[in-house]
């Protein structure tokens, strides 16, 4: 089932939550393991994230550099089938521009379709290490909105080569929104305009990035629909879970931390004080957002679950 569809049978606040593929060299049990405890709350759907692979280089003896792809995680069709195959639950790919040429990213949608796969949340990812700005793929996208189109198209059963009447596929197209701005943006104002682009180009919802105060997320939602922006929003959750959090998350996902929470963070000496504040934090968030009637509860888990499973008790 389409998550818009799960959005709209639902009479109360959905509970969902991402996984991060495990690193290569570990089985599937270390997956379902991070998905088992949280399964009680009855997730309709589970995201799972894609993790492009990074580049070295290597000195070949006749001196010149040879560039080697390395791949720290297998791949997301795979883990996706293995999901709906253990769950009674839809599985959510994310699907990047980064380092995809169009035909890989027709190729990998033929193969979600063929899986009977409903959702992609369509997002270009990050620049790799080696890269100051992002670069697209030859012949891939430069933005996710290119990329949403893409799969729009196809629903329309328009592919890249039609050499012969090929079925439309149906895919629900998820988008990502920054109630704090991404950090490439001038303003707020250019990012809504480019957020509108993406629910032009076909984009059913939007999920938004974590965030840790909840005017910032109903701010954006207001400022959306101001923008004419109607899809669902669905609200990202993070419960903080070490102290490598405490800065890590502002730096790397560009987002400030409300004076409050700063206070009790600095107070913390160890992993489990954080965590504690993490989870308090993030289950008061989560009431609010429930009481206001949000659809949907999104929790990144970033392959640890105990915390989200703190909350979810709490709150579902
Ligand atoms: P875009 O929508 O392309 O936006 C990127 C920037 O360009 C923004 O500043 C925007 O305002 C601007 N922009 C957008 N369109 C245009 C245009 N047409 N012309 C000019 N400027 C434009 N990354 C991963 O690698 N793997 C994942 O699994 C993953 N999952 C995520 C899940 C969620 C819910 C979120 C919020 C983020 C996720 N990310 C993931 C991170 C994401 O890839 C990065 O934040 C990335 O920098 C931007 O992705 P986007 O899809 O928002 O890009």
């Amino acid at each position: 089932m389409k998550v818009t569809e799960h959005l709209n049978a639902s009479k109360g606040t959905l509970f969902s939550f991402e996984i991060l593929p495990p690193l290569k060299g570990k089985g599937i049990k270390t997956l379902y393991d991070g998905i088992d405890p949280l399964m009680e709350f009855k997730p309709k759907f589970v995201n799972v994230t894609y993790h492009r692979e990074e580049f070295v280089y290597k000195e070949r003896q006749n001196g010149l550099l040879e560039k080697i792809a390395v791949r720290k995680r297998p791949g997301t069709v795979g883990i996706c089938a293995a999901i709906m195959n253990r769950y009674d639950v839809d599985a959510v790919p994310h699907l990047i521009c980064g380092g995809f040429s169009q035909e890989e990213t027709e190729n990998a949608l033929i193969d979600l379709q063929f899986l009977g796969i409903d959702n992609v949340l369509a997002l270009r990812g990050d620049s790799i290490k080696s890269e100051p700005v992002f670069v697209p793929e030859p012949g891939g996208h430069q933005h996710a909105n290119e990329l949403i189109f893409q799969i729009h198209q196809m629903n329309q059963g328009r592919y890249l080569m039609d050499d012969y009447k090929t079925d439309p596929t149906d895919f629900c197209i998820g988008a990502a929104g920054y109630p704090e701005k991404h950090f490439e943006a001038m303003n707020m104002e250019d990012d809504l305009y480019h957020l509108k682009k993406k629910v032009e180009a076909g984009a059913d919802y939007i999920v938004t990035q974590m965030f840790f105060d909840n005017k910032k997320y109903f701010d954006f939602v207001d400022s959306c629909r101001k923008a004419g922006i109607t899809v669902p929003i669905i609200p990202g959750l993070k419960p903080l879970k070490s102290l490598k959090h405490i800065t890590f998350i502002p730096k790397y996902f560009f987002i400030d931390y409300p004076v409050e929470l700063s206070r009790a963070l600095v107070k913390c000496k160890t992993d489990s004080d954080v965590e504690k504040v993490g989870i308090e934090w993030c289950t008061q968030q989560s009431k609010e957002l429930k009481a206001a009637g949000v659809p949907c509860i999104h929790y990144y888990t970033m392959s640890n679950s105990s915390s989200v499973r703190a909350v979810a008790s709490e709150v579902f």
